[in-house]
């Protein structure tokens, strides 16, 4: 069967020199996803109101969207993903899928990690609709966790715009890259601001790593 990914290495020596390989941890949401772009017009639909009435610079949990009144974020979170397909449907972030397959020609392993299934019983959906995701942009990726806790996951570098996740991988001293947006200025960098930033950033860190 043809596949667009690498296969994974098989046992023995070789899968001990790709276990040493350079671990590039990538969020989805607000990384390689463009959430709010996604999630603006179904949240405008939802509302009833007009979509330019929605900023798009929001804070985390989208409070100026004024969701409350309808319900909550939670309830068109689940509106959006069961009947809206939104995983299926986010547009990418602009460069994103030709950005990581030009890096996943370097000697990098790239885990895609992404905390999607916060809400219960719509697992098998959420899943679902990543990985057909993934597919139809043609991101590259050796493995795909579905992880509340990154830090638990193992990266040597993280693509990571949550302030919270951010905050939490540094305190644990983990390599992070803010990818920047409206929810994550405060913090300090390394930061970027698009994937151009991201990719020239990663390729940095790579050969540092080689030379060492
Ligand atoms: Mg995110």
């Amino acid at each position: 069967m043809h596949t667009e990914h690498p296969a994974p290495a098989p046992e023995g020596k070789s899968a001990d020199r790709s276990a040493k390989k350079f671990v590039l941890g990538v969020d989805l949401d607000g990384v390689v996803a463009d959430f709010t772009a996604g999630l603006r017009p179904i949240a405008a639909e939802w509302l009833g109101v007009p979509v330019d009435s929605l900023p798009v610079d929001v804070s985390w949990g989208f409070r100026e969207w004024g969701l409350e009144k309808s319900g909550g974020y939670e309830a068109l979170h689940r509106h959006a993903v069961k009947e809206r397909d939104l995983f299926r449907r986010l547009p990418p972030m602009q460069g994103a899928p030709a950005a990581l397959r030009r890096l996943s020609t370097h000697d990098v392993r790239i885990r895609i990690i992404t905390h999607r299934l916060y809400i219960p019983w719509f697992h098998r959906e959420a899943i679902r609709q990543t990985a057909d995701w993934l597919e139809e942009h043609g991101i590259p990726y050796w493995d795909l966790c579905f992880m509340r806790d990154k830090a638990a996951v193992g990266a040597d570098l993280y693509l990571e715009d949550s302030p919270n996740n951010i905050e939490a991988l540094r305190a644990d001293n983990h390599d992070v890259i803010v990818v920047s947006n409206s929810t994550n200025r405060h913090l300090e960098g390394p930061r970027a601001e698009d994937w151009e930033a991201i990719e020239a950033m990663v390729v940095a860190r790579l050969q540092a790593h080689a030379s060492r």
